[in-house]
């Protein structure tokens, strides 16, 4: 490998071992990746949904499949982000469903994929209302 002269000489003290736990710096890297959701508690959702898409069932583990958070009721129209409002999701259902009001997405599921919307709502009302597994640690 050829080494390369860079203009971005790091300061001191700035690189490293990576945050501790305790420290801002941890507290802002647990909030990466989304901006609006802990990565701890992001982790949480994924677990108690067993790493399954609520809406189609994909798993991430046993396949490729990227998973997201997705707010059942879209922020857009009043959804918070308490975890009884937040659902495992893949990148496909998510960027089809976007911020359409979950029963219209429910009909879309159903038409575009043979998904069974009453199905769907169930699993979501059994999921939400389970506490988030806690990590061990
Ligand atoms: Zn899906």
């Amino acid at each position: 490998m050829e080494k390369k002269t860079t203009k971005k000489a790091g300061k001191a003290g700035t690189r490293g071992n990576g945050p501790r736990a305790d420290s801002a710096a941890a507290k802002r890297y647990d909030w990466q990746g989304g901006g609006w959701l802990r990565k701890t508690t992001r982790r949480r959702i994924y677990m108690r949904d067993d790493f399954c898409c609520i809406y189609c069932g994909a798993s991430a583990l046993d396949s490729a499949v990227s998973l997201t958070v997705d707010h059942v009721l879209p922020r857009e129209l009043g959804g918070t982000n308490a975890h009884s409002n937040l659902v495992t999701c893949c990148k496909s259902c998510n960027s089809s469903k976007q911020d359409k009001p979950l029963a219209r997405f429910l009909r879309k599921i159903e038409l575009d994929k043979g998904i069974d919307g009453e199905t769907v709502a169930r699993r979501i009302r059994n999921t939400t209302r389970r506490q988030l597994p806690k990590l061990a640690q």
